[in-house]
């Protein structure tokens, strides 16, 4: 859950999964729509899918029991260098680097690096740099980050690694933010460079980044005697297996809900109202959605085609996980008539 994701917006959903999938053989067993439920609004929904896929090979090939070794750990479906070696070193004390963009951007502070750290070599850098300071703390030997006053040093405590790696994640999260650092109460200041050289503006030097693309959607909640049209995004898209109402990204300025209804969903809609505007962003992209009402009259053979998706009650489409924007769509609804 952690990963791309800040701790306070985990919590509440770490608190619900765990009490209601609080075992991995819960978690390997959980249907895909109680998963994709769980996680929902939490986005990168590839996660959720893969912590599964994890699940299920430890319980088919370690009996259950979550691996110790980082080499193993590291095999998981969905876990990487970074995620291995938190595990690693939070959980289990070992002497595992970890670099994301919070810890690039205190080391390449710290040591002044003023190369791209997306660059092969800076990277390779920043990890042996990772590597030197965890290994250094559970050594409990002088590492670059020690205390130099030495009346003030402590015996390293027995989670030395957890508590290093930690606390670089938390400097980067909490003091060393990207503007407006906190090097007034820091307490590595003194071996800071960046601070010392009053370089802090320019580090981490990220390059260039991509511009930001809008495009415009528009989005039906079709409704027929009280159930609504929805549909579930197919694999290998993002927010996949999520579900959605129909919709159709339309482009150029102006554009007619009712032409469009008919278009691209074969639907004749004349009692057509607007919802809602939903503005969101997913990688690159600024999204625009505008989503529209539709209630069509009795049930006919030409409009209870299911080809689209499914019909819903509202009560219904809550059980199910949507996309956060259709959610907030969802959010609009009026209540289900009969
Ligand atoms: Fe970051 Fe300032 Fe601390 Fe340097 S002194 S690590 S720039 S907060």
């Amino acid at each position: 859950m952690l990963q791309q994701t800040q701790v306070k917006t985990v919590v509440p959903y770490w608190n619900l999964w765990m009490k209601e999938l609080p075992t991995i053989q819960a978690a390997a067993s959980a249907s895909s729509d109680k998963l994709h439920k769980l996680w929902e609004g939490l986005g990168y929904y590839t996660r959720v899918r893969n912590l599964q896929k994890a699940a299920q090979g430890i319980v088919e090939k370690n009996g259950g029991i979550f691996p110790r070794n980082y080499d193993n750990v590291l095999d998981l479906p969905g876990i990487g260098r970074y995620t291995a070696g938190a595990i690693c070193s939070i959980a289990f004390n070992q002497p595992t680097p970890i670099l994301d963009g919070n810890v690039i951007r205190v080391l390449t502070r710290i040591y002044g690096i003023a190369e791209n750290p997306k660059e092969k070599r800076t990277n390779v850098r920043l990890w042996e740099l990772a590597e030197e300071l965890v290994a250094g703390s559970e050594r409990g030997k002088d590492s670059a980050l020690r205390c130099p006053d030495a009346s003030a040093r402590r015996p390293y405590p027995k989670d030395s690694c957890s508590h290093l790696n930690q606390s670089l994640m938390e400097l980067g999260a909490l003091v060393c933010m990207p503007r407006n650092p906190q090097c007034a109460i820091c307490p590595v200041k003194k071996h800071c460079v960046a601070f010392k050289e009053n370089r802090i503006e320019e580090l981490p030097n990220l390059g260039k980044r991509e511009a930001a693309t809008s495009r415009r959607f528009i989005s039906y909640a079709i409704e027929q005697e009280g159930r609504f049209l929805i549909r579930q995004r197919p694999a290998g898209v993002v927010n996949a297996h999520l579900w959605e109402f129909p919709n159709v990204e339309i482009n150029g300025g102006g554009f007619c809900p009712e032409e469009i209804l008919k278009s691209e969903f074969g639907f004749a809609g004349n009692n057509i109202s607007h919802l809602t505007t939903v503005r969101h962003s997913i990688t690159r992209y600024r999204i625009t959605l505008d989503a529209f009402h539709v209630k069509l009259g009795r049930r006919s053979p030409s409009s209870s085609s299911n080809k689209l998706g499914v019909w819903k009650s509202p009560a219904q489409m809550r059980g199910l996980a949507f996309a956060s924007a259709y959610k907030k769509v969802l959010a609009k609804l009026p209540d289900a008539r009969t």
